[in-house]
């Protein structure tokens, strides 16, 4: 890994990115690419990239393409499922292979490293579930994107896709399921670090560890002045362009900028947790991402899941998420986060956007008082034959859950979002799903809008249509073109039918 121990003299950059999450990693490696003589540094304030919300179990490294995630399929007032929302994350998704393919090409990166194929599935009991699931299946497996989803309501062959979960359940209600086999299985924390490594032979990407952004200002000759503070000492860098990247720790950098686009937004932390089985022999009987339904009134990040993980090269399973509660906005944050986050610009949305959603506060607190049985409880209802010392409970990242002002007063919103100065000097990504498998297409957006001259730029383009071969054309409506880019995502990556 190329670290740059010493800033020296010369601290001027033409982008300091803020963190070394997969955000920020992504995008250091698309302007690298871009154009190879920009000088960017990247700042961390702990010792590795990838280590917070990006580290593999930290979150549950679905490659989140709607393949079997219900709640990208939400039912409209009439009672009519939506399909939009599926489409626009597969479409995001699908641009994350194409640029890993691309970057695999250049000898940059190996999917190996952090790739992992494998069926993701739906799962449903229940006869309204049931109806559900097939009208989703009906409604997505029109499109292109969706037309290899297999649906089944057959016990033997749903215990053929996932026989720990059909192992020991009650056939007295109906069940359903629905499969793509070309899902995926990510290790975001290793991507940041073998992105990193990737620039190692750049001499104008710099990154500094162990450091922390502690401020950021703008002065009057429109250039951004950073305080960054290192182990021994603190030090100013300027640049034109600022990416605060840094997660949950994004709200508090905006809120320092001070520009007004970031003043009224406010942020609610919800911690996950995991139950996590490492026996090989039971981890070795499940390969998929089973995802369930939330239950009614549950908000959408508790979707129960059952997911394979392969973290540096060993295969686990997962169950989760469960939720906890901390005011602290990093896992490796300060208790004060969430207070210091107040403001008298966004305290009233903070107040409504509690009162609008009291159903997720009782499902805080409901989840905040289960013990280890109550949670293998839960776990029984996807797995029933499961024996409670298999499993352990492993604290995830944090989700900074947005809370903005709008027509309608403070809302949450469960999304991720990128919030910009006018001039495009300064980006924040703030937000949580679907996160890191949309980190590719987030990361477009802030060229877009950061850089919308230079994008337009021969140059530029050149460049985009080498790492985005798809770019010009419209892969959901034209389904041969979206089949060609999945032929060529698929042999470089090396997706097998045969899985
Ligand atoms: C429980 C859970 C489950 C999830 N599941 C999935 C999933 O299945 N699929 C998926 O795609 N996404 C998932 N996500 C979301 C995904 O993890 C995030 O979207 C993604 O990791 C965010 O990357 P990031 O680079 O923005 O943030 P991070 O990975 O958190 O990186 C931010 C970095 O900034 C650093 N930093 C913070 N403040 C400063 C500062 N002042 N100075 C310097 N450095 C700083 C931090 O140390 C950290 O390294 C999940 C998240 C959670 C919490």
């Amino acid at each position: 890994m190329f670290v740059n121990q010493e800033l020296g003299s010369e601290s001027n950059y033409d982008a300091v990115l803020i963190g070394a999450g997969v955000m920020s990693c992504t995008l250091a490696v698309l302007l690298n690419e871009l154009d190879p003589d920009m000088r960017v540094l990247v700042v961390e304030k702990l010792h590795s990239p990838g280590l917070e919300s990006s580290f593999a179990l930290n979150n549950a490294g679905t490659g989140h393409a709607a393949n079997c995630e219900l709640n990208y399929t939400p039912v409209n007032v009439d009672g009519e499922i939506q399909v939009q929302k599926a489409l626009e994350i597969n479409r995001s998704f699908e641009r994350s292979l194409e640029f890993w393919a691309s970057m695999t090409s250049l000898g940059k990166l190996s999917p190996k490293n952090f790739l992992n194929f494998l069926p993701h599935i739906s799962f449903v009991e229940g006869e309204s579930d049931v109806d559900f699931l097939k009208e989703r299946y009906e409604k997505l497996s029109r499109f292109e994107a969706f037309s290899e989803m297999d649906w089944s309501e057959d016990k033997k062959e749903l215990q053929e896709w996932m026989p720990l979960v059909l192992e020991g359940r009650a056939t007295n209600s109906p069940i359903a399921g629905t499969r793509i086999k070309r899902g995926t299985d990510l290790d975001f924390g290793e991507l940041s670090i073998r992105y990193m490594n990737s620039l190692k032979n750049s001499s104008s990407v710099q990154i500094e560890f162990s450091t922390e952004v502690i401020d950021l200002r703008k002065d009057n000759k429109n250039t951004w002045n950073l305080t960054l503070k290192g182990s021994s000492e603190m030090r100013d860098v300027r640049t034109p362009f600022v990416f605060i990247g840094a997660g949950g720790g994004a709200l508090t950098l905006l809120q320092k900028s001070k520009i007004p686009e970031g003043e009224s937004y406010g942020g609610f932390p919800v911690s996950g947790q995991w139950l996590v089985c490492d026996k090989s022999d039971i981890a070795k009987r499940h390969s998929a991402k089973v995802y369930g339904k939330a239950s009614f009134g549950s908000p959408p990040m508790s979707v129960p899941h059952l997911d394979t993980r392969w973290i540096k090269g060993k295969r686990s399973l997962l169950f989760g998420p469960f939720a906890g509660f901390s005011t602290k906005f990093l896992k490796n944050g300060s208790k004060l986060d969430l207070f210091g986050s107040i403001t008298k610009t966004n305290i009233f949305s903070l107040i409504q956007a509690g009162l609008k959603n009291i159903d997720l506060v009782k499902y805080l607190i409901n989840q905040l008082t289960q013990d280890h049985e109550e949670r293998v409880d839960v776990l029984r209802k996807f797995i029933p034959l499961v024996d409670k010392d298999d499993w352990e409970l492993y604290q995830a990242g944090q989700r900074v859950q947005i809370i903005k002002n709008s027509s309608q007063g403070g809302i949450l919103k469960m999304g991720t979002e990128v919030v910009c100065s006018a001039d495009g000097s300064l980006a924040a990504l703030l937000g949580a799903s679907p996160g890191a498998s949309t980190a590719v297409t987030t990361m477009i957006e802030v060229l877009n809008r950061c850089f919308a001259e230079k994008m337009t730029t021969v140059a530029w383009q050149e460049k985009l249509k080498l790492l985005f071969p798809s770019l010009s054309k419209s892969s959901q409506k034209d389904s041969d073109s979206l089949r060609n880019l999945r032929d060529r995502n698929d042999s470089i990556l090396g997706f097998s039918q045969s899985l």
